[in-house]
């Protein structure tokens, strides 16, 4: 449905905020740009829309080559994070300014306003401004307006981070409902890996300018093809350890764990492990890494327990009542075929 091919942008003044860029998306697929700012999110998703001119690369929308085509003649309908309502028209006129913008007729237009108020529950709020409105509603009247021209791709710019906690973890559970009936390709810029992993089917991971990584939310959260993405991505960051090849065996921060084949003797590496997959031993353990209790983090149902090694820091989630007391001894065991190990920064295998 959308299709990128080398696509770059330098801004004036030589910030290349796109580096020869391809990326494919399918019909119906709720896709996520993901990664820390400045990678070049938000000038992707504006270039999808032709709101920025691409420095070179060509840009496909359902098939036709939309490089060239003004905003207006591609079929999107973008939602930003400030929602850019109009502050003087009340709700049933913001939803259905694109469709006076085609000309639509009134009646026409009146009535397909009122069915989407009503299926975003905003039917009892159509006569208020937008500053009579909270922030949920607010986003609920950009994505209302969104919806109402019925476009072929919806191009969502981080429309959940004016939000608080739980509006946004409310808001998040609607929109993936909504996409899933609607049907509507979406492409959907966060910095937040926690939503793209909840709201996405495929997540393109970005760096500077460039696709780090492309896949579902398991395959990135499971297999980050790289230490950039491994660092990005889970709630708690994953444990990144240097160590060598010798003998067959990593030695990695005074453990000494199984390889995976192929590795180089004699090189570095780095072991990853997530502190999920990272359990505690009281008594020494050869394939642990040993520290002490350094501090303990309650996560509600579990805890997170922060091991100070001589010179590495390694954590592990415990389940309740497991906990380890503070200025003890333990040993943080990777479980078997959790662990990723990294040779030149990319995933060579698991272990
Ligand atoms: P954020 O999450 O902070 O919004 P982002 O990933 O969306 O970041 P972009 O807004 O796409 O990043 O910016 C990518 C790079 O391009 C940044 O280095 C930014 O400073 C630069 N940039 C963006 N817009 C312009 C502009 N109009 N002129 C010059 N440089 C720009």
């Amino acid at each position: 449905m959308i299709s990128v091919h080398g696509l770059t942008k330098v801004f004036p003044g030589g910030v290349r905020a796109l580096d020869s860029l391809d990326l494919d998306i399918g019909e119906g697929e709720f896709f996520a740009l993901l990664g820390p700012s400045g990678c070049g999110k938000t000038t992707l998703l504006r270039s999808i829309a032709g709101l920025e001119t691409p420095t070179s690369g060509r840009i496909g929308i359902g098939g036709t080559d939309v490089t060239a085509l003004a905003p207006g003649r591609r079929d999107v309908a973008m939602v930003f994070q400030d929602y850019a309502l109009f502050p003087h028209m009340d709700v049933a006129a913001n939803i259905a300014y694109p469709l006076r913008i085609k000309k639509t007729p009134r009646a026409r237009r009146e009535a397909r306003a009122a069915e989407v108020a009503d299926r975003l529950s905003l039917t009892g709020l159509l006569g208020r401004r937008p500053g009579q409105l909270s922030g949920g509603q607010q986003q609920r009247v950009a994505l209302a307006r969104a919806i109402a021209c019925r476009p072929r791709v919806f191009l969502f710019d981080e429309p959940l981070s004016n939000l608080d906690a739980r509006l946004r973890l409310e808001a998040r559970t609607f929109l993936k409902r909504l996409q899933d009936e609607l049907g509507v390709t979406t492409v959907f810029v966060t910095h937040d890996q926690g939503e793209a992993l909840a709201l996405a089917h495929r997540i393109a991971v970005m760096d500077a300018g460039r696709i780090a990584q492309i896949g579902t939310p398991a395959e990135i959260f499971h297999r980050p093809a790289t230490t950039f993405v491994a660092s990005f991505i889970g709630s708690t960051p994953m444990n990144l350890l240097p160590g060598t090849v010798g003998d067959g065996v990593l030695h990695v921060a005074g453990a000494a764990l199984p390889a995976p084949g192929d590795l180089p003797e004699g090189e570095p590496i780095v072991y990853g492990v997530r502190p999920e997959y990272t359990d505690l031993s009281a008594t020494r353990r050869e394939d642990g890494f040993p520290g002490e209790v350094a501090v303990l983090e309650n996560l509600g149902t579990a805890s997170l327990v922060t091991l100070q090694g001589p010179d590495h820091l390694v954590q592990a989630v415990v389940g309740e009542g497991h906990e380890p007391a503070v200025g003890t001894a333990a040993w943080a065991v990777p479980r078997r075929g959790r662990a990723l190990v990294y040779h030149d920064g990319r995933l060579a295998g698991q272990a």
